[in-house]
């Protein structure tokens, strides 16, 4: 089984309302979608490694810990791409690898549409960032592209849960830990989380 991180956090709860409210617009959508993902961000990079760095101050030489990690974001297209931004402010080192997948509405299995990544891995650590854990059927298979490029540590990053998603994403990798802002109730019948907040992708790029 994954460890699975739910913040409780008050910010992190006060902004998920506004995530899910039907009534917040594209532009401030987006806004919260980063402001969340960088809490769970700090949360879920709190393990990256360290190595003692000579600085200068105005005042004298100090050792100091730098993160000596290549870190790889992988947005799942095109809904992990709001999160992207976020991230970046926190590792603006971080390499960002495409993944794109869609759902086949009928078996709601998923489809692989765009996959660039190189022979050989060039990371050490990964951010596997999707919003939405539905079926974990994405998660899932882009673990399993990471996994095969060589891909050191996963983690996945989202903002919302189905335990359906978490089940599914445990039993095909459990050493991935799962970060999110919340788990819900279930999927409805066409494979959408209850209460969630919707599509985030229409959500985000006003395409609903
Ligand atoms: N993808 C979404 O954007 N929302 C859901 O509820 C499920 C999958």
């Amino acid at each position: 089984m994954s460890q699975v991180y739910v913040s409780n956090h008050p910010l992190i709860l006060h902004k998920l309302a506004l995530l899910r409210s039907v009534t917040t617009e594209p532009k401030k959508f987006r806004e919260v979608v980063a402001e969340i993902t960088q809490l769970l961000t700090y949360e879920a990079t709190q393990d990256l490694t360290t190595v003692e760095e000579e600085v200068v101050t105005p005042m004298a030489t100090t050792l100091c810990r730098v993160v000596n990690e290549r870190v790889g974001l992988v947005p799942v297209l095109r809904a992990g791409l709001g999160m992207v931004e976020a991230v970046l402010q926190l590792l603006p080192y971080a390499q960002v690898w495409h993944i794109g997948l869609f759902r086949d509405e009928k078996t709601l299995k998923p489809i692989e549409y765009y996959n660039r990544l190189p022979d050989h891995s060039s990371v050490d650590t990964c951010l596997l960032l999707d919003p939405m854990l539905a079926t974990g059927g994405s998660a899932a298979a882009t673990v399993d592209i990471l996994k095969k490029w060589g891909a050191g540590r996963i983690k996945y990053v989202g903002l919302i849960a189905a335990p359906e998603g978490i089940a599914h994403l445990s039993a095909q990798h459990p050493d991935v830990p799962i970060h999110v802002a919340a788990v819900d109730s279930h999927l409805n019948e066409i494979g959408y989380i209850v209460p969630g907040l919707g599509d985030a992708g229409d959500r985000q790029f006003g395409t609903g």
